[in-house]
């Protein structure tokens, strides 16, 4: 049994802490929404008045926030206070100099720290079946592993401090880009009489293949399990789609990386997001290709 506090009980906090609890951890977690502290608390975590008391006697910090400003404000407050050689694991999705940033302040304080955030959503996080890329020293993988196996179906250590996030931004930039070139592929087959069957028979199979047609597809019918057979509902929604694709777009300025269609996509879904659609699955960009929109725009 480790002892774990958990800062950042959101969507995707609250059932990966439960899981580490269903593992036989003692998690004491911390965050700013009652509600959420209500429902971690159903699920066995201890709930701590503040995210310094949450750290009390914890081995490992763990960090599931919105954003790089919100990940170095807790680390600055929280790295001073704990005893050296605790293991800080930040597993929200943050720009990429914030992570290095975030290393700094842990091991300026002789901490050990990983960046880990994680693909599955919110139904892999409650299925414990998360793929995490961590990035960090050796030793400080070795000791997160075990703790990140009650959360995971799959972690990959990528490298030094901020690889993981590195990844991250890297692998959503290929899939922002690509189901916006797989919207178009069918959106051209509909104004040529080809059916959606027979296009997603072809790609699917040939070298047009990829996530966001063999297993996302964004029309109904070919793939009967991706959000096009729902309403498009999440899934993923925009708004994350373009929240990663923007730290892609930062991370490509700051180290001089060429990303035209990276570019042209975070446009392209920031369009989508302020006609309304944060809250849809991000394949439904296909109707925005179409010229559709949410009727009440
Ligand atoms: P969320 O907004 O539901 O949860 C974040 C939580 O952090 C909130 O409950 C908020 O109250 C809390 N918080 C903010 N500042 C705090 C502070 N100072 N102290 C304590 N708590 C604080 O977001 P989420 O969907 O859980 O996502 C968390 C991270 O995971 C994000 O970086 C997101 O990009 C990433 N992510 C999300 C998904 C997804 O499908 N939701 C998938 C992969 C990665």
């Amino acid at each position: 049994m480790t002892k774990i506090a958990f800062i950042g009980l959101g969507n995707m906090g609250n059932p990966m802490a439960a899981n580490l609890v269903k593992a036989g951890h003692s998690v004491t977690g911390f965050d700013l929404v009652q509600d959420n502290l209500d429902q971690a608390s159903s699920a066995g975590v201890h709930i701590a008045e503040s995210s310094p008391e949450a750290i009390g006697g914890a081995e490992i910090v763990i960090t599931m926030l919105p954003a790089g400003s919100h990940v170095l404000a807790v680390y600055e407050e929280l790295v001073p206070l704990a005893e050296k050689g605790t293991l800080f694991v930040d597993c929200s999705t943050i720009d990429v100099d914030s992570a290095r940033h975030a290393h700094g302040l842990a091991s300026d304080h002789q901490m050990l720290s990983i960046d880990a955030p994680v693909s599955g959503g919110v139904g892999g996080a409650a299925a414990g079946s998360l793929t995490f890329m961590a990035g960090g020293s050796k030793e400080a993988f070795a000791m997160a592993e075990p703790i990140l196996d009650s959360m995971a179906g799959r972690i990959v250590h990528c490298g030094d401090a901020a690889a993981g996030q590195a990844a991250k931004i890297c692998n959503n930039m290929i899939l922002g880009i690509s189901m916006i070139a797989t919207g178009e592929a069918f959106v051209l087959a509909e104004k040529l009489g080809l059916s959606h069957q027979a296009l997603f028979d072809v790609a699917s199979t040939s070298s047009g293949q990829c996530w966001s047609i063999n297993t996302y597809c964004p029309v109904p019918g070919p793939v009967p399990t991706s959000p096009a057979n729902n309403d498009y509902k999440p899934g993923f929604a925009a708004a994350l789609m373009l929240k990663d694709l923007k730290l892609a777009q930062e991370a490509a300025q700051s180290s001089g990386a060429v990303t035209p269609l990276g570019a042209s996509a975070t446009q392209l879904y920031a369009l989508f997001n302020a006609a309304g659609e944060e809250g849809t699955d991000f394949s439904g960009i296909i109707n925005f290709l179409r010229g559709q929109v949410k009727k009440d725009n």
